[in-house]
């Protein structure tokens, strides 16, 4: 008789597990710790939104609900993902959001020589100056990391390193929508706080602006680009 196969249980929340619980509180304190990175706004009358990894097929969604939303984003841009969307740039610009660097290859910077850090970024300013007619002046690293070694360099090529105080984690399926309301819900005043533009997550981030949208009106906040 061949033997049954052991049934799975429910899953478990993955947010109700502890380790979590600390890689949430991890991802949004870390970046406080990077010298000279912005994570805060300097005044609490606004906050700013930004959107890595785009553009992507469902950019220009995004970019629709951010327009009947009234909310305005800083997209930092990978370089790659320009290539393949030369058009969306300018057309983040057009509706009145900014344009940065998230680099150009999407890879961790923790791994690479100082040359390899300087050419992805200068690459990825390459392409964005290119395609949208604006160089940007801000670089945010993939997973929010650099070398400590490395933190001068997107300075020495006129970027400001901005990382943030509030990580939602939209891309994580495994992080149950409730919870990305709850982690939506601490938002105030200051605070950068960072979504993803990824076709494979559209759902769960245009589901996060409009709860953000809605509560920033109950809390008289507008968005503002950095
Ligand atoms: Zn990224």
């Amino acid at each position: 008789m061949p033997k049954r196969k052991k049934e799975k249980g429910p899953p478990l929340s993955y947010r109700s597990t502890i380790a979590e619980k600390m890689r949430y509180r991890l991802h949004s304190v870390a970046p406080r710790l990077y010298p000279g990175a912005q994570c805060r706004l300097s005044g609490r009358d606004a906050v700013a939104l930004t959107i890595d990894d785009g553009p992507s097929e469902t950019t220009r969604d995004l970019l629709s609900i951010l327009e009947s939303e009234s909310l305005t984003a800083t997209f930092f841009l990978s370089g790659a993902a320009v290539e393949v969307h030369p058009d969306l740039p300018g057309v983040i610009l057009e509706q009145g959001n900014a344009v940065a660097s998230h680099g150009f290859a999407h890879a961790s910077m923790l791994r690479k020589s100082r040359k390899g850090v300087q050419e992805d970024i200068a690459r990825s300013l390459s392409v964005i100056e290119k395609t949208s007619g604006q160089r940007p002046t801000l670089y945010r690293p993939p997973y929010g990391r650099l070398h400590p070694l490395h933190y001068g360099l997107p300075r020495a090529q006129g970027c400001r390193l901005v990382l943030w105080n509030v990580f939602i984690g939209d891309y994580d399926h495994r992080i149950d929508v409730p919870e990305l309301h709850r982690r939506l819900a601490t938002v105030r005043g200051g605070d950068i706080l960072v979504l993803h533009d990824q076709a494979a997550s559209f759902d769960r981030t245009s589901a996060c602006l409009r709860l953000l949208a809605g509560m920033l009106r109950i809390r008289d906040l507008q968005t503002m680009t950095l």
